[in-house]
């Protein structure tokens, strides 16, 4: 269940060339994509050859009509960028996480940058020896800093915003969309040669408005346009004339395949698709890959709601009738829990009503988006028990999930998986499930209308996009079977990461 997983961030930014405040529409911008982070949030605007910025933690906050004019006063200017941000790398504690939380600003030689990103990076210790060469004094927690700083280093050099882009592709491991401003107001987006990450552009037509957004509702809010996904190694920059492209880099794109089956909202628009009619998509194929189940089952249900849309697909193929049994606490969100010490075991009943009648003397399919841990899908089962379900019938859309995520997903190590060390029969046992049924990685790509070599798929199959993830990932899975200890995020483990840059350079 996807629950416990949480994204790094979500990216907008904008730029107004009728020269109006941009701060309202970067507001909004975030205000749509708050399910990409929740621990902290941040606005940067720029006017006048000055940087004004806010950042706090916990949701982008409801601002009354009585302080809209104090906003206005606080973040003056044309252009902005803004972030939410949960994190996958760095520290965790309240202090941490607001010193971390983004848009991030970097000075040099009187050039100076402010970025917001989206994504990890892998070799973020590596270079950030080879910043302190430069740059003594360079210290940081979080990968934002790290990508500013490195961006920065390199304008100072090439005076060129594409080529400092450039050199991040080149020599940055790992998944970055980035919206950035200069300090003389210059406005522009890039992302890792891979793509690993969402980032589109749009406009405005009312006004002379240009934006950048991790997700396509970031713009649908404030009324844009959709213009295009940024592509994999592009330079963006936007101009009076509107988005100036460039392709830096060419390798193999691979974008986030669990941005499909979980963390993007279903309303979201990918390359011609919206992911609702994927994850519909997702559940017509767990109808047809599993028969033998569908014919012993009565009903489906989806638990979680990011499996709504995969329930009504298993509904539509099977003609099975979709009970809405479970109901969300809308206004408990995960941060209001006030939680003893077994956390886990206690998220479902905090966040979740299971309609007892809906499911009782029922065979039920229970349509999921993933299983990570597994722990609190077992939980969710106990409770479809204990109200009385005859049998419960596993459909998840992801597919196991074997590996960690080196990408900007809290999935950082082998051990917390189940699937690295168990076959579905395995999970189902130990879940209390009577089958557990993964979609295939088949049908799952051919549902996105992605090629199978557009997408990132290293959790699935261990096969990562980057060298330095991959590396590590091939070393640990065989250390991790032999019973070797993981002491935290893979890509954070220093030793680890000495050993393997010294095999190789
Ligand atoms: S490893 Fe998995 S979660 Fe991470 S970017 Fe790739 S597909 Fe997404």
């Amino acid at each position: 269940m996807g629950e416990n997983l949480k994204i790094a961030c979500g990216v907008f930014g904008a730029i107004n060339f009728d020269g109006n405040p941009i701060f309202p529409y970067v507001y909004w911008g975030l205000r749509a994509q708050n399910h990409r982070g929740h621990q902290s949030h941040g606005f940067l605007t720029y006017n006048n050859g000055k940087f004004y910025l806010h950042r706090s933690l916990d949701l982008v906050p409801r601002i009354k009509a009585s302080a809209i004019q104090e906003w206005f006063g606080r973040l003056p200017g044309h252009v902005g960028i803004g972030n939410v941000r949960y994190t996958t790398s760095g520290r965790s504690d309240e202090k941490s996480l607001l010193k971390d939380t983004q848009p991030v600003v970097a000075s040099k030689d009187g050039i100076k940058v402010a970025v917001s990103f989206n994504g990890n990076i892998v070799n973020a210790l590596q270079l950030e020896k080879e910043i302190r060469k430069e740059s003594p004094e360079f210290s940081w927690e979080c990968d934002a800093n790290i990508i500013c700083q490195k961006f920065l280093l390199e304008l100072t050099k090439s005076k060129d915003l594409a080529s400092a882009a450039k050199a991040c592709m080149q020599e940055i491991d790992g998944a970055f969309s980035v919206a950035g401003i200069t300090k003389d107001g210059q406005f522009f987006a890039f992302k890792d040669s891979h793509g690993i990450r969402p980032l589109c552009a749009g406009h405005s037509e009312k006004e002379r408005i240009y934006a950048f957004s991790s997700e396509t509702v970031g713009l649908d809010i404030n009324g844009f346009c959709r213009d295009f996904e940024v592509g994999p190694g592009e330079f963006v920059v936007a101009s009076e004339k509107g988005f100036e492209r460039e392709r830096l880099v060419k390798e193999r794109k691979a974008f986030c395949a669990f941005e499909f089956a979980y963390f993007a909202r279903p309303d979201s628009f990918f390359d011609g698709k919206y992911v609702y009619e994927i994850r519909e998509e997702f559940g017509r194929n767990l109808v047809r890959e599993n028969p033998d189940i569908v014919k012993d089952a009565d009903i489906v249900i989806s638990l979680p709601e990011t499996a709504d849309d995969a329930a009504f697909g298993v509904h539509e193929e099977s003609g099975l009738r979709w009970e809405r049994a479970t109901r969300r606490h809308r206004y408990v969100t995960e941060r209001a829990f006030i939680l003893l010490n077994k956390e886990r075991y206690t998220i479902i009943d905090k966040k979740i009503n299971i309609l007892a009648s809906k499911v009782r003397e029922k065979r039920v399919i229970v349509t999921d988006d993933s299983i990570v841990r597994g722990d609190t899908t077992k939980i969710a089962i106990e409770k479809m028990r204990k109200m009385g379900a005859k049998k419960v019938y596993m459909f998840v859309t992801f597919p196991r999930i074997i590996g960690p995520c080196f990408y900007g997903i809290d999935m950082a190590t082998y051990s917390q998986l189940i699937g690295s060390r168990h076959t579905p029969e395995e999970i189902a046992k130990i879940i209390g499930a009577d089958a557990v049924c993964y979609q295939s990685i088949e049908g799952f790509v051919k549902a996105t209308g992605f090629r199978r070599d557009e997408l990132c798929m290293g959790c699935l199959t261990g096969e990562y996009p980057t060298p330095l993830a991959q590396k590590i990932a091939d070393t640990m899975r065989k250390r991790f079977l032999e019973g070797y200890e993981e002491t935290g995020r893979l890509y954070e483990m220093a030793e680890l990461l000495e050993e393997l840059s010294g095999k190789t350079d």
